[in-house]
């Protein structure tokens, strides 16, 4: 049978896509080289713990957008989770981002919220056009702030010194002059009762779906078997690296299952310091305090950083990546009956809901 399409990648942008073709009446078949669906928000029980971890880091979902978050509420419920990140610097626990609450602990102060733009500005280096991170950093939240939270933690994340990191970087930090230490602003947050994959089940339901099966190794059977490939791989890969490969930073993950009830009574813990190898530890068990696990047990993660093009996260999207890419993608509009979508064919950073969102408009243009 030739099928109307076929979907190369089962995380969140194929799956969506599938769900949506499915339902216009399309015939579809997934694929993926993984040995599971879901892709990077692949989630299962740890043995029999009870405690639900998700494989590649933790995953917190968070929209302001309502039609997304109703469409995602279709194949799940959501718990009450809020997220807050702390991070530890000298064996202090502080609050990440960094806020009022941050700057009072590490000076030791009890600045109000009208006290602490005059004490930043006294400390903040003047740097009229911040050419890198570091002078960035050191423009908005001075030295000492700079050095205990971000110097250390960058150079680990990053593998460079924040000299040679773009100034846009650091913008992206978030950094507040409140005591507000919520994480995300977003309307809607949560964790899935039952973790990820099991939205993934429900989305594909009544989708066959062939895993462990890489789209390079059967590339021809592949086109032959559909009339359009939705493919959600790496788009320098596709073209066989041809102008060159984009880089990505990659993580690894350490997992540890302890006789303990709590090994740091939050879901992630950053370290700051360059002396701990990994960027941070992250403790499910936080992520579902409406589950009951297995007594006097945990699971703790430690997740290292790297850089890794066969093993892409997240994009390091440099100056000469930019430009690599708008050739791939002067190449893939020339590619018939091929739609690319998603983190890695489009090398774009995407949260969940962005993907979600983004395979929605390009299932409904395509579907219509
Ligand atoms: C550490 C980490 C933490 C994150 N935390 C959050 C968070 O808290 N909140 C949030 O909203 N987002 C978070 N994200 C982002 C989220 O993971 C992505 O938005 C989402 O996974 C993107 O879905 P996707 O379908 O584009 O890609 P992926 O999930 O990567 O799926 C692509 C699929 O394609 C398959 N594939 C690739 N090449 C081939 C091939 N040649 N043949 C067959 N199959 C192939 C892969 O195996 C994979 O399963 C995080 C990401 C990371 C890395």
């Amino acid at each position: 049978m030739q099928y109307d399409y076929i979907i190369v990648g089962a995380g969140f942008f194929g799956a969506v896509f599938a769900q949506q073709a499915k339902e216009a009446g399309k015939s579809v078949l997934v694929v993926d080289r993984r040995k599971h669906i879901g892709g990077n928000c692949y989630s299962e029980n740890f043995e029999d713990t009870n405690i639900v971890v998700h494989l590649y880091g933790t995953h917190i979902f968070h929209t302001n957008n309502e039609e997304i978050w109703k469409y995602i509420n279709r194949f799940t419920e959501f718990n009450r989770y809020q997220h807050r990140v702390l991070t530890t610097h000298k064996d202090r626990v502080y609050a990440m981002p960094i806020n009022l609450g941050t700057i009072n602990q590490f000076y030791n102060l009890n600045l109000k919220p009208n006290e602490v733009e005059a004490f930043l500005e006294a400390k903040r280096e003047k740097i009229a056009q911040p050419q890198n991170f570091e002078e960035r950093a050191l423009s908005v939240v001075g030295r000492d702030l700079y050095e205990a939270f971000f110097k250390g933690y960058t150079m680990k994340q990053w593998a460079r010194d924040p000299r040679d990191l773009p100034a846009s970087v650091f913008a992206r930090l978030p950094f507040r002059t409140t005591f507000h230490d919520s994480y995300f602003d977003d309307k809607y947050q949560g964790i899935p009762l039952g973790g990820y994959t099991p939205i993934f089940d429900r989305m594909l339901e009544g989708i066959p779906v062939e895993l462990g099966v890489d789209y390079f190794a059967h590339r021809e059977d592949l086109h032959k078997r559909g009339r359009t490939v939705v493919y959600t791989g790496a788009i320098d890969q596709y073209f066989n690296y041809e102008l060159g490969r984009l880089n990505w930073r990659s993580v690894r993950f350490e997992t540890e299952r302890r006789a303990q009830e709590d090994f740091q009574g939050t879901s992630v813990m950053n370290y700051a310091d360059t002396e701990i190898p990994f960027t941070r530890i992250h403790e499910p068990k936080h992520l579902h305090l409406e589950k009951t696990h297995t007594p006097n047990t945990t699971i703790i993660v430690r997740e290292y950083s790297l850089m890794d093009n066969d093993r892409p996260y997240y994009p390091v999207n440099a100056e000469e990546d930019r430009a690599t890419l708008a050739r791939y993608q002067a190449m893939a509009t020339k590619e018939r009956n091929v739609l690319f979508g998603g983190r890695l064919a489009e090398y774009k950073y995407y949260d969940m809901h962005q993907v979600i969102g983004s395979a929605l408009q390009k299932a409904r243009r395509e579907l219509a």
